[in-house]
């Protein structure tokens, strides 16, 4: 079988229920150990309040990994580190243990029922911009983080 050749993968983390940081953290722990993906870069972790969403404060993050793998078995290894962590859907946007979105996967353009890359509201969102900035500055222009400026967010430093 052909190797694939490994993708730059940007994956979004998120939490509001529980203990968010001590998810998050988890879940870059999880995501390094997956066979077939190397974390490259890791944000720091910031707090926001919830749009579109309800309960607690969110804490966000966003990490780059190389990986082998495609993006559909990249989000059912997402998915599976999501139900370890306790995630339900109840409802859209609910309150949550952990969310893991793919943001970008390589320079693909995916639209199946169950995967749209480049995640669609991602370039909304400034708990998505400002940590990708962080660890990615090439892929957010000023204009972008301007657009964003409303949005409250506090970079959480250790
Ligand atoms: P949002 O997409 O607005 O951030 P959400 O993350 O709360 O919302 P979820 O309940 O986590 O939404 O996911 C709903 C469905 O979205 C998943 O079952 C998954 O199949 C689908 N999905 C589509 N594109 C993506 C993506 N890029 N990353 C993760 N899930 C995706
Ligand atoms: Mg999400
Ligand atoms: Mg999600």
């Amino acid at each position: 079988m052909l190797e694939r050749s490994p993708v730059v993968a940007t994956v979004g983390l998120g939490a509001n229920l529980g203990n968010p940081q001590a998810a998050l953290a988890g879940a870059m722990a999880s995501i390094a150990a997956l066979e077939g993906v190397r974390l490259v870069a890791q944000s720091a972790l910031y707090r926001s309040a919830p749009i579109d969403s309800s309960g607690p404060d969110y804490v966000n993050a966003v990490v780059q990994l190389q990986t082998n793998l495609s993006a559909p078995e990249l989000l059912a290894e997402l998915q599976t580190i999501e139900l370890g962590a306790g995630r339900e859907r109840p409802y859209r946007n609910a309150p949550r243990t952990l969310d893991l979105d793919i943001l970008l996967f390589g320079d693909a353009s995916i639209q199946s029922p169950s995967l749209t890359v480049p995640h669609p509201r991602m370039w909304q969102r400034a708990f998505v911009l400002l940590p990708l900035a962080e660890i990615a500055p090439a892929l957010v222009s000023t204009a972008l983080l301007d657009s964003v400026k409303d949005q409250a967010l506090v970079r959480l430093v250790p």
